[in-house]
């Protein structure tokens, strides 16, 4: 916390009008759902970015990231936001996105960042970093938006500036967090609802890993998956039930699509299941629930790889684990395992120690808290 500060401080001489925290978040279940108009259920997580910034009189922008010292200081000017090519196109789309919501920025400001949140690997720093913009602007520049409009903001930034098609799940989630609960998400018509997520240690492994294939991949699932919605008529693959999909699926002509579908409506109802489960206080159903979903990425979906899966294997196997699954997109990135909390240094050991001698790699891996959605921070 002091270190954004006293950062800020040097690069910039002067100190900040305000700070603030957003979250990362981890997906417990609810894989590839988003986009078929199904559920997902994330939670917000305490790794996460940090931000100071300041206003200025005249209509300069400028960024600091600790993460990328090398680039320095990055500049912007208001009346000419064109992207630039680096981390900074991030909080200047952001920028752009409130003109674009009718909140016009109309003075400069100085940014700085700090982040303990593992770049790239399916976590969500990208989303953190906008809905800290998100929540930057709005303090310096006192607007009113509500949490859900900076959510839709930061998704809005990505998709129209950055160009990554991402679903809503990552800002809602960095922006509508809440301590010790995960957040069942409609990703359709945003209606959502928390379940409590306690007494048990949540454990992210990253596999250090991400496959080339990833996003060829993630566009022809999504195109499988449109081809079966389109054969089965339906207006979302998730708006059919697993019964209806079990006397349906046959109108799916092509094997392939047929087993993508079965993994999107099969996930969304157990998504919905391990919700009820958390609410129920139980969470071996949970696990199973998991562990279930993880099967169906690797054979209905195919999205999983042997890191991955040998990780969730290792995991499953471990004493007082419940569940064990990938998260995020897949061929890579991380896995999530719900255990109990007496099992967590043994399963921090056995992890490292296997997942190390099978592949030569020392796995990252962050036991981590399930904290608020983003907001200022005192200083
Ligand atoms: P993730 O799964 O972590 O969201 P993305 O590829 O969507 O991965 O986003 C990563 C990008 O977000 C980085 O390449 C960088 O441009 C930006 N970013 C993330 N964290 C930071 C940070 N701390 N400082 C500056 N830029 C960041
Ligand atoms: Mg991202």
């Amino acid at each position: 916390m002091s270190g954004i500060i006293s950062g800020f401080e040097t690069i910039y001489n002067r100190t900040p009008d305000a700070a603030c925290f957003a979250p990362g978040r981890v997906n417990l279940i609810g894989e590839h759902t988003d986009y078929n108009g199904g559920n997902v259920l994330p939670c917000a997580i305490h790794l996460g970015i940090r931000c100071a910034a300041a206003c200025r009189r005249d209509r300069w922008l400028q960024f600091f990231s600790e993460s990328f010292p090398d680039s320095g200081v990055i500049v912007y000017q208001l009346d000419d936001l064109r992207l630039q090519g680096c981390w900074a196109d991030y909080p200047v789309s952001v920028i752009r996105a409130f003109s674009a919501f009718g909140y016009r920025i109309e003075n400069g400001a100085d940014f700085y960042f700090s982040s303990d949140l593992p770049d790239g690997a399916g976590l969500s720093s990208s989303a953190a970093l906008e809905v800290a913009v998100g929540v930057m602007l709005r303090t310096l520049f006192s607007l009113p938006l509500t949490q859900q409009e900076l959510a839709l903001i930061g998704q809005f930034a990505e998709n129209r500036f950055i160009g990554v098609n991402c679903g809503i799940m990552d800002q809602f989630a960095s922006a509508m967090g809440k301590r010790d609960h995960a957040i069942l998400l409609d990703a359709n018509s945003l209606s959502f609802q928390y379940a409590p997520l306690e007494n048990a240690s949540l454990v992210i492994v990253n596999s250090c890993v991400k496959h080339s294939l990833a996003s060829s991949a993630y566009n022809d699932r999504q195109r499988e998956c449109e081809t079966a919605r389109k054969m089965l008529n339906v207006p979302t693959l998730c708006s059919l039930s697993t019964e209806e999909f079990d006397s349906s699926s046959g109108k799916i002509t092509d094997n392939t699509c047929r087993c993508r579908a079965r993994h999107a409506i099969y996930e969304n109802g157990r998504t919905i299941d391990a919700a009820k489960a958390l609410i129920n206080g139980n969470l071996s159903e949970f696990g199973k629930l998991m562990n279930a979903s993880h099967t169906s990425l690797r054979d209905d979906y195919e999205v999983s790889c042997t890191e991955l899966d040998f990780l969730v294997d290792t995991a499953q196997r471990i004493h007082g684990v419940y569940g064990s699954r990938m998260t995020g997109g897949g061929f890579g990135g991380c896995t999530v395992t719900l255990m109990e909390k007496s099992s967590e240094k043994e399963f921090i050991t056995v992890i490292k120690q296997e997942y190390s001698r099978k592949f030569n790699i020392i796995p990252a891996v962050y036991s981590v808290t399930v904290c608020d959605g983003a907001g200022i921070i005192d200083f």
